[in-house]
């Protein structure tokens, strides 16, 4: 079965690709590179010793995608293509709903016009606004503080009325919590451009010497310590998750939504203590206010993906920043030689 990988070269998607391809799939990346470097296509194909096929193309690039669904017969698609970074989509918002909702829609036409039928989308946690409780289950009701957000509510919107005008369709939804850690060879992982935006690259940053302190946005949280808390999960755990989604297309029609976390909320602090532990350092760190737009509790309720997927994560938080940690330290500037 050969599965389309888009957003194959970035940091969720390459480890997809490790895990497709070490579970028997033939796999082809489609990636423009505009926030990944071939770099990481090269170290998969180390990694695994198999060997798959990459295109730059954008997914915007309606005639180059057909070209590329013409040439192979996918079973399906995994799609993680897109912008993420929120604080952009406030400045940039018509080039991020350009990006993530035309790439979409794009992508969705030519899997109609090729008979491709099933898809494993990359939705958000963020989807949730701000939560009615905690633990999130996936009724609860959806809102979008920020541009970013509102693009991964309308493609859910545009993915449900897709399968419901289609009923061959096959759609999983899969709402991320916080994706961290990296692959356990410390060969891949994340590579942020620029100053990180998120907390556990501005954290490996400080410790390997490259931020000079770690700011905590918000020290008033109603929270155990004051600190935000979120639902930390093992990349590896998250991309083994896709796999159990497409296992379960196999045998089901429609959309459905999963949320993919671990069902337990660490603080700032928290994190900042396992990553004391795991590098031996001390990390210096201020308590700032709050982040604009920030919640300050958000884990999920996991239960609908282990009853219906068959799925749970399996790493500890130590775990995580081990991973995180190992593989900072084994590439100081990530991708970049
Ligand atoms: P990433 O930026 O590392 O990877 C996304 C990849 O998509 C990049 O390699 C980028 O070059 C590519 N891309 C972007 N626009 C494209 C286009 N028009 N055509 C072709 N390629 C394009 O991000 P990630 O962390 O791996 O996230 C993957 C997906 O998961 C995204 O859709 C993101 O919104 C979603 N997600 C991520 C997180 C997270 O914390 N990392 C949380 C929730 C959801
Ligand atoms: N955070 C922080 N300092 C940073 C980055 C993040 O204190 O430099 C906090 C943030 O307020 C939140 C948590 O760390 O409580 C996770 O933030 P991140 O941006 O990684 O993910 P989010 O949950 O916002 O998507």
């Amino acid at each position: 079965m050969t599965i389309l990988v888009t957003g194959g070269a970035g940091f969720i998607g390459s480890h997809a690709t490790v895990e497709l391809l070490e579970n028997g799939y033939k796999v082809v990346v489609v990636d423009n590179l505009s926030n990944s470097q071939k770099a990481s296509i090269d170290r998969i194909k180390e990694m695994t010793g198999k060997d798959f096929a990459f295109h730059q193309v954008d997914l915007l690039d309606s005639q180059a995608l057909d070209d590329i669904f013409s040439k192979y017969d996918f079973s399906a698609v995994m799609h993680f293509a897109g912008y993420k970074a929120v604080g952009q989509s406030v400045e940039m918002p018509l080039s991020y709903y350009h990006n993530n909702i035309s790439g979409t829609l794009t992508l969705c036409e030519m899997m109609l016009k090729h008979n491709v039928q099933k898809l494993v989308f990359s939705s958000s946690a963020t989807v949730y606004g701000l939560p009615e409780r905690v633990p999130i289950e996936e009724s609860f009701s959806l809102s979008a503080t920020n541009p970013y957000g509102r693009t991964k509510l309308m493609i859910e919107e545009i993915l449900r009325d897709l399968a419901l005008s289609n009923p061959s369709i096959r759609i999983a939804i899969l709402r991320y919590f916080n994706p961290i850690g990296a692959h356990p060879s410390g060969k891949l992982g994340e590579d942020p451009r620029g100053i990180p935006n998120n907390l556990i690259p501005y954290i490996t940053q400080v410790a390997i010497g490259k931020q000079p302190e770690l700011k905590i946005f918000g020290g008033d949280y109603e929270t155990n310590d004051g600190t935000g808390v979120r639902d930390y999960i093992h990349v590896m755990d998250l991309v083994k998750g896709h796999i159990k989604a497409l296992e379960y297309l196999e045998k089901h029609e429609g959309v459905e939504t999963f949320n993919l976390g671990t069902g337990t909320g660490y603080s700032v602090l928290e994190i900042v203590n396992s990553f004391n532990d795991v590098t031996g350092k001390q990390i210096p760190y201020q308590i700032t206010d709050r982040r604009p737009g920030d919640i300050g509790v958000c884990y999920a309720n996991p239960e609908k993906a282990k009853k219906l997927l068959g799925w749970q994560a399996e790493k500890s938080l130590k775990e995580m920043c081990r991973d995180s940690w190992n593989w900072q330290v084994q590439n100081p500037d990530g991708f970049t030689q």
